[in-house]
């Protein structure tokens, strides 16, 4: 697989349901209530994160630092997701369900049989892939609300989703 180096995000504080969006996504977006502007500035320079906001003050303060930043014109956080990803689409894949939407993460595979008591019946018995936040632990498998969230991305972003999407749960191949 080819590694290119993703792009972080830091969103502020105001844009907390684009950084659900992003992160549901599969793109690393920090965000924190109530992070303030020097905490963020600081934050931003140490880990490379390109700042999203649709603040002109805090704009101002990035810019006189030289740090990365881009400054939304849209109003909605789904929206505000397909300007980004237009604006970024050379440089951001689609991977639905990859990184946990509350610690931001990125989910790692783990073996069905670790999670059978971890997980309903049902879903232990039609589910054969299953991933793990290393952070707050939770198990995500792909079932109905995967599919709801992939169309709900596609409605949002039209056709570069099709191009930038990349399916992340593909069955595990058969050996011999
Ligand atoms: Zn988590």
């Amino acid at each position: 697989m080819k590694q290119e180096q993703a792009l972080k995000f830091l969103c502020d504080e105001q844009l907390g349901k684009l950084a659900r969006w992003l992160r549901i996504s599969g793109q690393d977006a920090f965000f924190k209530n109530r992070l303030g502007d020097n905490e963020l500035i600081e934050l931003a320079e140490k880990e490379a994160r390109i700042v999203l906001t649709r603040d002109h003050k805090l704009v101002k303060l990035i810019a006189k630092k030289g740090l990365a930043y881009y400054f939304l014109t849209e109003n909605y956080p789904a929206l505000q997701l397909r300007e980004l990803v237009e604006r970024f689409q050379d440089k951001i894949r689609i991977r639905v369900f990859s990184r946990c939407v509350e610690c931001n993460l990125a989910l790692e595979p783990i073996l069905k049989e670790e999670v059978k008591d971890l997980v309903p019946p049902f879903v232990y018995k039609h589910q054969d892939l299953f991933r793990r936040c290393p952070g707050c632990k939770k198990i995500f498998w792909a079932g109905t609300h995967k599919s709801q969230v992939e169309l709900q991305l596609k409605s949002v972003l039209g056709e570069i989703y099709d191009k930038i999407h990349e399916e992340l749960w593909n069955p595990i191949p058969e050996k011999g």
